[in-house]
């Protein structure tokens, strides 16, 4: 398509990249695809889709080629039970993505670079109340985040601020605030808070036992950002002149019991929370939307209310297929689950960039 901006999304078989690729197609742009697997429950917009294990050096030079934007998304994640019991794994996996694909899209002369960092790089020291204050851009400082996957996100943000200084790469860093919508995992043992709240709230309404479990006390706080103002948030990034790490999220605060009541409202039932032990992350995060709003003159606009029902709607329709297909339902914890690619259970990727394309 001559004249469209060419655009990779690398995870596009993921949540929030499949529904960047949607959204990019209907900004017009031509896009190309990337991730290790295919998105999962619906087919991709994706102009080119190749399924590339970006921890490797020439996959990612493959996957860089010929474009004006990166969208870079792809990393080894999940929720709190899978990042909090995968370290080794998920520092290496997301290092090779993150340094092999930022170098092959200056090798390839790519123009703009989005990273896309998270919520948890900020500190654990700001987090220990559920009352929390909300988080700006440059509280992450001095460091102390979340083990792992929070150093890693840390360190690519630092990366993109040098190739931008050092090679004049146009880069972009966001850090997402708990993106949650349909089509996203809610089941497995990765998915997030909403998700999971969502499936056990509608187990509980399709097996009419009306009690669902809850990691810790559930008076851990946190805010939710719908799918839809996500993606309208990173296009809007890609296209501003800003350089420096923005927060991306709502800023309503909510615990997670709120949460679950919420979404039994929705679903037309009555709940009883019962309380088990599990990981639960920082006590409490918000974000500050003070330079969101300043940078870009915008900020996420879908109430909780609705993105929750539209989430709930999708999950219930999963967990309905599943029943009617013969599936036992039950809400118990996720046993272990592993990384995309455990380390070790393949060759090496190459590691040194320039060494053959
Ligand atoms: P996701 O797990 O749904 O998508 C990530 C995708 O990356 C997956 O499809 C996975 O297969 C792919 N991937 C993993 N290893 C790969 C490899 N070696 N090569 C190619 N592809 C590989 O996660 P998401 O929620 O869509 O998150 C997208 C990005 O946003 C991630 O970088 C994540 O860390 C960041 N983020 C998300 C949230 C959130 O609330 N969802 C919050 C903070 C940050």
């Amino acid at each position: 398509m001559k004249g469209a901006t060419r655009a990779l999304v690398t995870g596009a078989g993921g949540f929030i990249g499949h529904h960047l690729v949607t959204y990019l197609k209907e900004q017009g742009c031509w896009v190309r695809g990337v991730d290790i697997k295919k998105p999962e429950y619906n087919p991709t917009d994706a102009d080119e889709f190749e399924l590339l294990d970006l921890r490797r050096w020439d996959s990612c030079l493959q996957a860089t080629r010929g474009v004006e934007e990166v969208y870079a998304l792809a990393a080894d994640m999940g929720g709190m039970g899978f990042i909090s019991t995968n370290h080794a794994p998920i520092l290496y996996n997301n290092a090779l993505i993150n340094f092999h694909t930022i170098e092959a899209a200056r090798l390839n002369g790519v123009p703009r670079y989005l990273y896309t960092s998270s919520a948890c790089i900020y500190p654990d020291y700001r987090q220990r109340e559920a009352k929390v204050t909300a988080l700006k851009e440059e509280d992450a400082y001095p460091a102390q985040p979340e083990d792992a996957y929070g150093w890693e996100k840390l360190i690519t943000e630092r990366l993109c601020t040098h190739y931008r200084s050092d090679y004049g790469l146009e880069t972009h860093v966001v850090r997402f605030h708990n993106i949650f919508g349909p089509l996203g995992t809610w089941t497995g043992g990765r998915e997030k808070a909403p998700a999971a709240i969502c499936r056990k709230v509608a187990i509980a309404k399709l097996t009419n036992k009306h009690e669902i479990e809850i990691w810790g006390d559930g008076e851990q706080t946190r805010s939710f950002c719908f799918i839809d103002d996500c993606v309208k948030g990173m296009h809007k990034l890609m296209h501003s002149d800003y350089a420096e790490p923005l927060n991306l999220g709502q800023d309503r605060l909510i615990t997670i019991n709120e949460l679950a009541d919420m979404v039994a409202g929705i679903a037309g039932i009555k709940l009883t929370r019962k309380h088990v032990p599990g990981p639960q992350g920082v006590r409490g995060r918000n974000s500050d939307n003070s330079r969101l709003r300043q940078v870009l003159g915008w900020e996420p606009e879908i109430s909780l209310e609705e993105g929750l029902t539209r989430t709930y709607e999708w999950i219930e329709k999963q967990v309905r297929s599943m029943v009617t297909a013969g599936a036992v339902m039950t809400n118990a914890m996720p046993s272990g689950v592993s990384p995309a690619v455990p380390v070790g259970s393949r060759e090496s990727p190459e590691l040194a960039p320039g060494s053959k394309a």
